[in-house]
């Protein structure tokens, strides 16, 4: 009788920075942080493909650039945009990855940290799928908290902050829906993590 039982890995970021239990889809919108410095920052978005739409797969084919710009009439002024984010976390809490988290994606943009300019170089950027018109799902959030806890247990960070923060005026996501409160409560992070969050 083989009594040996083989322990699957609790969900991780791996030695290559990708998460051990998300969907892998490689994309080719990312480059070396400069001196592979280590990321600091977690920088959270909302993107939705087209707008408010969240039964399609254009998210993904955007970041992977095999989005048919034909498809949809908003889809025209993406083309030629060369993006990307770490994560995307979609309605129903599943996590697709785009770039290890060891690499420059191209999700923040032009954007500033506490004086400190191209947060790209630094951080690792979460797309919640929503919008700023409607709440998020519970199992977003769920996904985002253990998603956090897993990126923070590997990598030094000691900050979170949404896009808004980081390119005010330009930018608008997470959105007046995303509960900076409920992130922190179930993340178990101090309050010091969240710089730009007052009522926390
Ligand atoms: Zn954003």
């Amino acid at each position: 009788m083989n009594t040996h039982v083989t322990r699957r890995a609790d969900p991780h970021i791996d030695a290559q920075g990708w998460l051990s239990n998300a969907t892998r889809l490689p994309s080719p919108n990312f480059e070396a942080r400069p001196g592979d410095a280590a990321p600091t920052l977690i920088v959270v978005h909302n993107i939705s493909l087209p707008p408010d739409d969240f039964t399609t797969n254009a998210i993904a084919d955007f970041f992977l650039n095999t989005l048919d710009h034909d498809a949809h009439p908003y889809f025209d002024q993406l083309r030629g945009m060369r993006v990307s984010a770490h994560f995307v976390i979609r309605r129903d809490g599943a996590v697709q990855q785009f770039v290890s988290c060891d690499e420059r994606a191209w999700h923040a943009g032009v954007s500033s940290f506490c004086g400190r300019e191209r947060c790209n170089d630094f951080s690792i950027g979460i797309e919640l799928e929503g919008s700023d018109r409607v709440p998020f799902e519970d199992a977003q959030y769920d996904a985002l908290a253990a998603l956090v806890r897993m990126i923070v247990k590997r990598y030094p960070i000691d900050a979170l902050a949404g896009h808004s923060d980081i390119a005010p005026g330009r930018k608008t996501d997470p959105g007046p829906h995303f509960d900076w409160l409920r992130l922190r409560h179930d993340s178990a992070l101090p309050p010091s993590f969240f710089p730009f969050q007052s009522n926390i």
